[in-house]
């Protein structure tokens, strides 16, 4: 482990240590290049919008795509945060993986077709580096009982949504309305600013996150040289699949990529209850933590339909002109983080409210809360189709609550995820635990490119029934959640609760 600071008494940034400035910059840089990004990716990849043409590809290759670059993203998380641990230490992985992303960008920001893989390629590379890396950083700057940590993650958290509204106004209409190379491109400055800014201010987070575990030196060459073979391996299969000596149907990838994040957690999670060798109480909470990961999963691959089949359909069915202006289709996207930036603090303290009345709801609850609002964002959705069935375009006003239930729904599931997983995880695996929280976001976000493809696939028509379905699993996954919430829940608030 790296070195874990003293209580600090350093109160720089909002009552916070200096160090969590720099990061908060860094993270917002990071997710306006992403987000920004992510918003002009499905429309660029499809037809375009109105004006500005773009490659042209089917909803449903474009849709898996999407899917496979945003499962890649967070999968790539857990060899990321691996690397750190063992290699490059915390804040040389956020470094490294800041500088890929730009380049990832700038490549995008080639107006060439042949260079678009390689640019997601890099992007989602660089983000596995970076973003479980700067979370942990976070949890370092504060010692395991300083109270202000909660605090501290959620100041982070903002850093996120602001980044990401920076994203999709700048990128997003840069890249709509005058060409999507310059949104790209705008992308990898924000990402570059990010990386100067983590250049310039990094000594403010002193020894938090600078040094890799300790480990024997030999054993250290021989994860470098492996590290090599991989990245070996993996120039080559890109480097020969964008001199046309391979393809393979995106769709095709995106199905046994999802197989195979579905295997390595049924791996892991039995391996973890079975021959892990963790006492009772530990694998009731990691049995938790199970429900906990479906759940997370179930809800990212509705959540994430945002970049993907809500997009198209608010680019074919919505009306976005107000008077003389017509607003960029990915500016939608605005409403999730704003929501966020806005109604943060007030679940914060909601949790706060209800513990002191004993009536805080405990985590399968709160997950299953979050898959019902999700649901109920869909109903609202189908509603919306069946109106633009009747006449299209429909108004804004569909999207925007859809959009607030979601996010309602994150606020109740995401940090309350995050925090679980710190809390419950068998404190031996805590590392990995955090993975396979990641591992949740990355299995959401490849069902929601199979999903939204199969929802986009023939205009109105197709998506009924794929947003019918999700408001169906998501529902039974709540009651599920919700029904063994009574046998199963993290030991140690049981025995809170007995108090
Ligand atoms: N919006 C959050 C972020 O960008 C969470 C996304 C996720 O876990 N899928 O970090």
């Amino acid at each position: 482990m790296s070195t874990v600071r003293e209580k600090s008494e350093d109160t720089y940034f909002f009552g916070h240590p200096k160090g969590l400035m720099t990061l908060f910059f860094t993270e917002m840089w990071e997710r306006m290049s992403y987000y920004g990004m992510r918003g002009l990716l499905v429309l660029y990849m499809t037809i375009g919008v109105a004006g500005n043409p773009g490659m042209d590809w089917s909803n449903i290759q474009a849709n898996a795509i999407y899917g496979i670059y945003a499962g890649m993203v967070y999968f790539l998380a857990v060899p990321g945060g691996w690397i750190a641990d063992n290699i490059l230490g915390y804040q040389r992985s956020v470094l490294i993986g800041a500088i890929i992303i730009t380049l990832g960008h700038f490549t995008l920001a080639i107006p060439l077709e042949q260079t678009f893989i390689l640019g997601l390629v890099f992007v989602a590379l660089g983000t596995g580096l970076l973003k479980p890396n700067i979370s942990s950083i976070v949890g370092q700057l504060y010692s395991q009982n300083d109270s202000r940590r909660d605090s501290g993650f959620t100041i982070f958290y903002m850093s996120i949504n602001i980044g990401s509204m920076l994203g999709f106004a700048v990128c997003g209409w840069l890249g709509e309305k005058v060409g999507w190379h310059l949104g790209f491109g705008a992308a990898g400055i924000g990402m570059l600013l990010g990386v100067t800014q983590f250049i310039l201010f990094r000594h403010q987070l002193g020894d938090a996150g600078k040094y890799p575990n300790k480990i024997n030196e030999q054993t250290r060459r021989n994860y470098i040289s492996g590290v090599g073979l991989v990245i070996f391996i993996v120039t080559f299969i890109v480097v020969s699949g964008m001199a046309g000596l391979w393809s393979i149907d995106p769709v095709y990838f995106a199905e046994r990529f999802r197989d195979f994040l579905v295997i390595i957690s049924v791996i892991y999670f039995i391996y973890l209850l079975f021959f892990a060798g963790l006492n009772t109480d530990e694998k009731r909470n990691v049995l938790m933590l199970l429900l906990l990961f479906i759940g997370a999963a179930a809800f990212w691959s509705g959540f994430d339909q945002s970049a993907g089949s809500l997009t198209i359909f608010t680019r074919d069915y919505v009306s976005l002109t107000f008077g003389s202006f017509i607003a960029p289709v990915s500016w939608t996207q605005f409403l999730n983080p704003l929501f966020v930036v806005m109604f943060a603090p007030f679940f914060a303290y909601l949790w706060v409210f209800l513990g002191k009345r004993n009536l805080d709801p405990n985590m399968p609850v709160k997950f299953a809360i979050g898959l019902i609002l999700m649901a109920i964002g869909f109903i609202v959705m189908i509603f919306a189709v069946k109106f633009a069935l009747v006449s299209s375009p429909v108004g804004v006003q569909w999207l925007l609550l859809t959009y607030l239930l979601h996010t309602f729904g994150e606020l109740t599931l995401s940090p309350v995820g995050l925090s679980a997983f710190s809390k419950y995880s068998p404190k031996k695996y805590l590392g990995q635990m955090m993975g396979i929280w990641f591992l949740a976001s990355s299995l959401g976000g490849v069902l929601a490119g199979l999903l939204g493809g199969e929802a986009t696939q023939s205009g109105l028509q197709s998506m009924t029934p794929v947003f019918t379905n999700l408001v169906y699993y998501c529902l039974a996954i709540a009651g599920i959640l919700i029904g063994l919430s009574f046998f199963i829940k993290g030991v140690s608030e049981e025995k809170e609760d007995q108090k």
